[in-house]
């Protein structure tokens, strides 16, 4: 279970998130809608505590992004005041260890051009120390097979196209085994002959019971997938439901005006 509680988020003096709160339960599938500018990224960005929040907080499995544990113990619920302030004296250790439950999927892909795609899928779990550099690219060649790339593994990125590259970028996530998989706008930087076999990829994971939250512009792949759809604008979440509502019957002028513009 991902928390997203009262989250803010400035960036000088402009809000960019202005309290949001959300819960993506484990298997669930969370669909996030809202035009540009409104704070999508930012708030993947938080979940996956590349950006801190300035108010509010994250947690994931009920343990606090960004907070240490003290005297051994898991510390969960609410922050204390003193938990707040804990935020800011983060180790980069910590960090990269709550990460780790979490993947990302990029628009842009993010592959390593000098590794293959087996490499690029088997960099993570090796660096991390949780497979030896055998078991990683047995992984890797199995997750690879799972997003019907199986025959591309020797394959550098830039001999690849878009669709492929970002399976790859799937299966790279998902060789850390996390609890739960982000996407930012997965098909949006490719050509549209591509986005099917990415959506497809999705929808398995989806099927299978993978936890993720999306940021996609494909309403039609959302109506499909989506557990819930959030609606975002300005920093705030509009409305919030299963797609039968918020894409079918919109109760906000703005989330109709928003889907009236990408249909
Ligand atoms: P898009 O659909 O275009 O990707 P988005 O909903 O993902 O938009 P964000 O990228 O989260 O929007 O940006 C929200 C607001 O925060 C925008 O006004 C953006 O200009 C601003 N912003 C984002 N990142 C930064 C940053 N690092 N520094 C300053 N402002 C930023
Ligand atoms: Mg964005």
């Amino acid at each position: 279970t991902v928390e997203v509680h009262d989250v803010h988020k400035w960036y000088g003096t402009h809000l960019v998130l202005g309290g949001i709160d959300l819960t993506v339960r484990p298997g669930e599938v969370t669909v996030v809608l809202g035009p540009s500018g409104s704070g999508k990224s930012t708030l993947l960005r938080i979940i996956n505590h590349l950006e801190k929040p300035d108010i509010g907080h994250v947690s994931v499995n009920g343990e606090l992004i960004g907070v240490k544990r003290r005297g051994g113990r898991r510390r969960t619920g609410v922050p204390t005041a003193e938990d707040r302030g804990r935020l800011k004296e983060l180790s980069e250790r910590t960090i990269l260890t709550q990460r780790g439950r979490i993947g990302f999927v990029f628009q842009n892909f993010h592959l390593f051009p000098h590794l293959t795609a087996l490499e690029n899928v088997a960099a993570a779990p090796a660096a991390t120390g949780r497979l030896g550099k055998a078991e990683a690219r047995e992984l890797a060649r199995e997750l690879l097979g799972r997003v019907g790339l199986a025959d591309k593994a020797g394959a550098y990125p830039r001999r690849l196209s878009g669709g492929q590259q970002q399976r790859v970028a799937i299966a790279r996530a998902l060789a850390l085994r996390p609890g739960v998989i982000l996407f930012d706008e997965p098909t949006s930087a490719l050509d549209p002959e591509l986005v099917g076999e990415v959506l497809a990829v999705i929808k398995d994971l989806a099927a299978g019971g993978t936890t993720l939250v999306i940021v996609t512009h494909e309403i039609g792949f959302a109506r499909e997938i989506a557990d819930r759809v959030v609606f975002l604008d300005g920093g705030r979440i509009v409305e919030q439901g299963p797609p039968s509502e918020v894409l079918d019957r919109p109760r906000h002028e703005r989330t109709r005006d928003f889907l009236s513009k990408v249909l």
